[in-house]
């Protein structure tokens, strides 16, 4: 049975402004999510279906129900009241439509046990959703201590190295312990959320992945960079989406079941 995986998408605005003296035409506004994430589903055998981030809690139990896994994609900076407090100088952009889903859609499927897999935001997410609390900017908050975790590399070529733990269902999934990865967040975890622990960090201590302690019940983990983007150059990072495709397809037969 092939698994249905929700995948979600950013909200974006056309801002291409009309010519000198054109008239001016709407802007066009759209909901976008990066191939990579869809394809790195679909590639390893599931079937992605993309999320618009709109309306809140309202279809999320509709949405969840429909689905065997979750995958969180990148993007903006996550609201920082979602784990109370008030945003830094140095945080990005936000967008509070997704905020608001990302953050409901996520509660309805930890109450389903549909098995998670977040990317960069997504980890972030993930971990605030359980009870987590982010650094808002690496620079101003770890300051010097912390490696350059924003590259201007291309989005496949590594930036740093992790120590993925061994034993960890990460690196299980993975098959290496010691693996070179993108890093394109400026954002980490802070405070690791209840239920959660570190599978793979970099050398100065920031968390780069995490999963669920539980996970022969409910499988979640979450990675900081973007494995969608190393997918193609490291089996390593392409064994990640087959472990959410797996994990999902168990959930599929118990929704069959069901
Ligand atoms: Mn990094």
């Amino acid at each position: 049975m092939t698994p249905v995986i929700g995948v979600t998408a950013t909200l974006k605005e056309d801002g291409e402004a009309p010519a000198p003296g054109e008239v001016s035409r709407p802007l066009g506004e759209y909901i976008r999510a990066d191939l990579d994430y869809v394809e790195g589903v679909f590639d390893a055998g599931g079937a992605p279906i993309v999320l618009p981030p709109i309306g809140g809690a309202r279809n999320v139990e509709s949405l969840v129900g429909a689905m065997d896994g979750l995958l969180l994609s990148g993007g903006s900076d996550l609201d920082p009241k979602y784990y109370g407090e008030a945003g830094i100088p140095e945080m990005g952009a936000t967008i509070p439509e997704r905020d608001e889903f990302e953050m409901a859609l996520v509660g309805a499927a930890l109450r389903r046990g549909i098995p998670i897999f977040g990317i960069c935001r997504g980890l972030q997410v993930l971990n605030v959703a359980l009870g987590g609390t982010l650094y808002q900017d690496i620079s101003a908050q770890l300051g010097d201590d912390a490696l350059s975790h924003r590259q201007t590399a291309l989005k496949f070529q590594p930036a740093h190295e992790v120590e993925v733990r061994s034993g960890s269902w990460v690196g299980e999934a993975m098959g290496e312990t010691g693996v070179k990865v993108n890093s394109y967040h400026h954002q980490a975890v802070k405070e690791l959320a209840p239920g959660l622990v570190v599978s793979a960090s970099s050398p100065d201590g920031v968390i780069e992945a995490v999963e669920s302690r539980d996970f022969s019940d409910q499988w979640l983990f979450g990675v900081q960079w973007h494995a969608e983007a190393m997918r193609t150059v490291g089996v390593e990072h392409r064994n990640l989406f087959a472990a959410l495709v797996s994990a999902a397809e168990n959930h599929a037969v118990r929704r069959a079941a069901a």
